[in-house]
């Protein structure tokens, strides 16, 4: 299925879309991405702000920018909102974030935020999820722990990924995670495990993109088919929604880095999530995961009434009001209290 082309391609996208709208709905939940800092420990060989590229401005925007710009996100009707950034474990980090959760929980209590934080000590997590974060996105980038290797330095490793992952299962997180798709030395065979982990790993949410090279990285020159790579991730949707009805699968900016019509095209192959940026123009420029990463000055409101009228002219609905957890973790979490009760 994930080789699939033309009008067979075309079958599979909306068998996907019409399970999604069967098990979940038609309706698309928006999350205002802050991407708050790219300032990074780690050194992954794909990424355009991995810490040996000295080109790149790092900045870290403060609690108190981050909650203005939580204003800008809540002001455009949205009820969830991702707080991304390199990966960092110093104290002053950790209580930073900390402090950042404490203060918009306060102003917004309903607000559902996720982090994307990176790879963190189980306590963290734990310090994390009592200050009001309540999802986790934390991608796997490849289930094959070889070419795991491959991606990454060896001070990194496939094994602390996935203990992450558990310590976020454990501590009551809606889990999201996700591969990058068409990475070098990856396979399709590769991709079809990838499902089968997610699936296996019983994940709430995915966040799952294209692979684009960055100029500043050791895969600079890594050959790459911009439409395979569009192909492949719209089919790795279709396969993981058919394989995981009631999850939230997220359509994602390398997609639409891709395609102009990128995002659209994630909803129709079956996503129901989408992740509209709202960093401060200042610096989504410095926040180039891969080349040419949209970072346009357009103000969101602008933005918002033009991704609404895409959705509505694909068939779907913006949802602004159910702020649209996992359905997947709502019924997990609804299942062990009765297990519990039964005990
Ligand atoms: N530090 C956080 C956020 C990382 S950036 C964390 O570890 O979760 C978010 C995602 O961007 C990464 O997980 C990776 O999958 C993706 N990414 C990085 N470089 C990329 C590239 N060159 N092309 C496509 N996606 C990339």
């Amino acid at each position: 299925m994930l080789r699939l082309s033309g009008s067979e391609q075309a079958e599979l996208h909306r068998m996907a879309f019409s399970v999604r709208n069967k098990s979940l709905s038609n309706r698309v939940y928006f999350r205002g991405l802050v991407e708050f800092s790219n300032i990074c420990v780690n050194d992954c060989f794909y990424c355009g702000i991995r810490k040996s590229n000295g080109n790149v401005r790092r900045y870290e925007m403060s609690p108190e920018e981050i909650l203005a710009t939580a204003d800008i996100v809540a002001g455009n009707g949205i009820t969830s909102i991702v707080l991304q950034s390199g990966e960092r474990r110093d104290r002053r980090f950790i209580d930073s974030l900390v402090k950042t959760l404490t203060i918009i929980k306060d102003r917004y209590p309903h607000m559902g935020i996720t982090l994307s934080a990176g790879e963190q000590e189980r306590s963290v997590f734990e310090e994390f999820f009592a200050a009001g974060a309540e999802r986790y996105l934390l991608r796997v980038e490849t289930s094959d722990e070889e070419h795991y290797g491959r991606l990454h330095p060896p001070d990194m490793s496939f094994r602390n990924r996935v203990r992450c992952l558990e310590y976020l299962r454990e501590t009551g997180f809606q889990v999201g995670t996700g591969v990058m798709i068409n990475s070098p030395y990856q396979t399709v065979e590769n991709l079809a495990r990838d499902i089968m982990f997610l699936k296996s790993f019983d994940i709430d949410m995915c966040g799952m993109g294209p692979f684009i090279p960055h100029g500043e990285t050791p895969f600079a020159r890594y050959e790459y088919d911009a439409e395979k790579s569009l192909n492949l991730g719209l089919n790795m949707i279709s396969v993981l929604r058919l394989a995981m009805p009631d999850i939230n699968i997220a359509s994602t900016t390398a997609l639409e880095t891709l395609s102009s019509e990128g995002r659209e095209l994630g909803l129709l192959a079956g996503a129901n999530v989408v992740m509209p940026q709202f960093s401060p123009a200042v610096n989504r420029r410095e926040y180039m995961l891969y080349d040419n990463k949209p970072a346009g000055e357009t103000p969101p409101d602008e933005l918002m009434d033009t991704l609404k009228r895409k959705i509505n002219a694909i068939g779907m609905v913006p949802e602004m009001e159910d702020r649209g957890d996992s359905r997947h973790f709502i019924t997990r979490k609804a299942m062990a209290t009765a297990d519990k009760n039964k005990i």
